[in-house]
């Protein structure tokens, strides 16, 4: 364990692993028999028996594979102490104490998990080994066994391996077979082929060798299918558990009351929501650790830039621990900074580590901003010494900071891919490289700006940029500047180029981008970083009842506060009584932001009165609640109104009719028209015969008349009617008008419903020249037909 006050028996905290067994597919058409292909068969595997036997019968070599810090030793452990308690005196009755204890103190987990002894009472030795022991010196493992039971003294008999036995055998991932020539010389105990990537083991009935590794040792392995099965352990049944046990051993450590032991647990699970530390707490080690710091106060609310410099202090002081040596460095470097970045007493080994640590984020930052993204997490060893020594690198792999992944080639020895533990600590160090070199920070802008440069890629960004709020402000201001450049750019090239701008608005990217940068402002609070200058113009006003709403909603309107002038696209959504105030916030802005506030989109359940004075709008969704008043479409290109008039939502028709008037007189630049409105016939017309650039225009609901259509003006290209009820001779006269036109025009009738005789539309469509159906279908639905026509017109001209 870590941490010497977590030190306690490993039932006080353990919970049983999730393990499931993966079955290898055949081997894929390519020849390879690549681990990407093997299949998640079974559901959780629940006790020993399961684990060693298959269909009554015992297996000869058992592979448990899994990530770093998933609890592969851990399990290894907790299997010796049930091994143990299954042949001590009273081992008949522990099974029953043990379930007894387990459901009073793990209420969510199952309690009847791995609590087989009898399976276990079975075999009759059971021997642990751990390879790393024996990495480099040895490569038999009956050997290694013989030489541990001598080392401590005990008589060694080979006679043991006529019994029942466990071989146990840890991390082979840590293991590498001694430097011998092959053929090996005679006087040689290696007896390897020349597969050599694995120890020796033996291979006989009444022995089950259960072998733990982390993914890549296991990828390229040839295994028998009858003789192994290959397990993966994938974290915890139950973390909360976990958390909570770690919690109660801590807390019993220094006698605080049962009842505060609760508290502290619920403490916990909501820092952990509201940080959205959520994926990392999956990973027991990281949960394990995340429960430590919070208990001491480590983890400090709001920041995760601590959270995650405690991580890599500890995994400095683990690697330190492994290697029995007290420092990584030994160079004296020049980057004061870091210890302006580290600042707390509790990072020493970061701090004493420093050059370890700069050459880290240095390798983290190139990764991250490699211009191919398949090598930005994942990269081979040359890239890594590029920016460090190969002893640098060994240590980096020693403290877990860095990984091996499998190899993706054959046999490439040279190109053993690495990655860092995980996508999160890279970002981390990254933002810590940013931090560290503030010379240097126009070249490393650019750098970030050039990869990270469309809406595609800028979510992409959100860890670094936060991570980079709580250590470096200047570069943190310029990044969010980036992030909302982006974001008007796209706006800007979705409004032009008519794709769809209505579910940009209001769906992901603006919304994450705007959520990012909170977190990043949020982030940077932790940090005193109070007057941090972030540039946010895209804004989204709705409730998420899953975040820490009033936090965060006090940094959106700080930052709200910070650019009130410069606001370029609002979305709102007021859909609660209790938003009554929400109203005058967003009229506020509007007013403040009269130059730059281009894109408005509006969903309003409670009444709210709207004054667009001065605004210059290039695209306007507005549906619900709303009394809109001043609105000029000079500006205008796209504009979706709906459902104002809606009786449950008791808006005033005067608003629409307003809206349709003002753009009878200014929407000459409209392009594309969305309207579910209950106007008079009469306005609308006028209205549409004004839009001189109208290209689309859709109606939902309206009643399709004929006379309306050549009220359209010549720019239109393509007209749509949505749950509309059409008659017969409506259909035709549609088609009608659209053959009267000079251009081409695409029209759809789409979910609308036929009034009258169906088959007669049938017929007479398909007699039709002149027009290309690109669909056509009927469906009977109660009364009606409800169809879905679509034609294009051809030009013969
Ligand atoms: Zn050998």
């Amino acid at each position: 364990m870590l941490d010497p006050d977590i030190d306690v028996p490993l039932e006080r905290i353990y919970v049983p692993p999730s393990i499931q067994e993966l079955k290898r597919s055949r081997k894929d058409r390519h020849g390879g028999g690549d681990m990407d292909t093997t299949l998640r068969a079974e559901p959780d595997v629940s006790c020993y028996r399961e684990l060693l036997h298959r269909d009554g019968n015992p297996v000869n070599t058992i592979y448990i594979q899994g990530d770093p810090g998933c609890g592969k030793t851990t399990f290894s452990t907790k299997l010796v102490l049930d091994w143990c308690k299954a042949h001590s005196k009273n081992g008949a009755s522990t099974l029953e104490t043990f379930t007894r204890t387990a459901t009073s103190t793990c209420k969510t987990s199952n309690p009847t998990y791995f609590s087989d002894l009898d399976t276990l009472r079975e075999y009759k030795f059971l021997f642990f080994v751990s390879l790393r022991d024996y990495s480099g010196t040895m490569c038999n493992v009956s050997q290694m066994v013989e030489d541990a039971i001598k080392s401590i003294k005990l008589p060694w008999d080979d006679s043991v391996w006529e019994h029942k036995c466990i071989v146990l055998t840890d991390a082979a991932d840590e293991w590498y077979h001694p430097e011998i020539a092959f053929p090996p010389p005679r006087d040689s105990a290696c007896n390897c082929h020349k597969y050599r990537s694995m120890p020796q083991y033996l291979q006989r009935n009444n022995i089950s060798n259960i072998i733990t590794a982390r993914p890549w040792k296991l990828a390229n392995l040839i295994m028998s299918d009858t003789l192994t099965r290959l397990f993966e352990i994938s974290g915890v049944t139950n973390y909360k558990t976990l958390a909570e046990n770690v919690i109660t051993v801590l807390a019993e450590k220094d006698g605080i009351s049962k009842n505060d032991q609760q508290c502290k647990c619920i403490d916990f699970i909501e820092i952990i929501k509201a940080q959205s530390l959520g994926n990392l707490i999956t990973v027991p080690a990281v949960c394990v650790q995340l429960v430590h710091q919070f208990y001491v106060g480590r983890l400090v609310e709001g920041s995760r830039c601590s959270v995650y410099m405690n991580m890599l202090d500890m995994h400095i002081a683990k690697g330190l621990q492994k290697l029995h040596i007290e420092n990584f460095d030994t160079e004296e470097m020049c980057v004061n900074e870091i210890k302006q970045i580290i600042g707390t007493e509790s990072t020493e080994y970061l701090r004493d580590n420093r050059s370890l640590v700069h050459s880290a984020s240095a390798l983290a930052f190139k990764t991250l901003t490699d211009t191919s993204k398949e090598s930005s997490l994942v990269f081979a060893e040359n890239t890594i010494t590029n920016h460090m020594t190969k002893t640098k690198l060994y240590y980096l792999l020693q403290t877990g900071i860095i990984t091996k992944k499998k190899s993706l080639a054959l046999s490439s020895r040279k190109n053993v891919p690495y990655m860092f533990l995980h996508k999160t600590i890279q970002e981390f160090l990254a933002s810590l490289y940013i931090a560290m070199n503030q010379p240097d920070i126009e070249n490393i802008l650019n750098t970030i700006q050039s990869v990270y440069c469309d809406y595609k890629s800028i979510l992409d960004i959100g860890q670094l940029f936060i991570f980079t709020c709580g250590m470096c402000a200047p570069a943190a201001e310029r990044l969010s500047k980036h992030i909302t450049d982006v974001i008007t750019c796209d706006l800007e090239s979705k409004l032009t180029s008519n794709s769809k701008l209505n579910t940009f608005l209001s769906l992901y990217t603006t919304r994450e981008a705007q959520n990012i940068i909170v977190d990043g402002f949020i982030e940077g609070l932790a940090h005193n970083q109070s007057c941090l200058q972030l540039t946010i113009s895209h804004i989204y006003f709705c409730i998420d009842f899953n975040l820490n709403y009033e936090k965060f909603e006090y940094a959106l309107n700080t930052l709200i506060d910070m650019n009130i002038s410069n606001i370029i696209s609002m979305a709102a959504e007021f859909l609660y009584s209790f938003q009554q105030e929400s109203p005058h916030r967003l009229q506020e802005i509007i007013s403040q932001s009269r130059e730059t506030l281009g894109y408005l989109r509006l969903r309003l359940k409670i009444p709210c009165k709207l004054d667009l004075q001065g605004l210059k709008l290039k695209y306007l969704s507005c549906s619900g609640n709303a009394d809109i008043s001043n609105l000029d479409c000079t500006f205008m290109r796209a504009c979706d109104i709906s459902y104002l008039n809606c009786t449950f939502m008791r808006a005033t028709r005067l608003s629409e009719d307003r809206i349709l008037q003002s753009m009878s007189v200014t929407g000459k630049n409209i392009r594309r028209l969305e309207l579910t409105v209950s106007t008079s016939m009469d306005l609308l017309c006028a209205a549409l015969q004004n839009l001189t650039s109208l290209h689309t225009l859709k109606l939902h609901f309206n009643r399709l008349a004929g006379t309306q259509l050549y009220h359209l003006p010549e720019s239109i290209r393509k007209v749509v009617y949505r749950f509309t009820k059409v008659s017969a001779q409506d259909v035709k006269s549609m088609v009608e008008w659209s053959k009267s036109r000079d251009a081409r025009v695409c029209c759809e009738l789409f979910k609308c419903f036929l009034i009258d005789n169906e088959m007669d539309v049938c017929h007479w469509m398909k007699q039709q020249d002149g027009i290309d159906i690109t669909y056509f279908e009927i469906e009977q639905f109660s009364y009606y037909g409800q169809i879905y026509f679509s034609w294009s017109t051809i030009l013969s001209k």
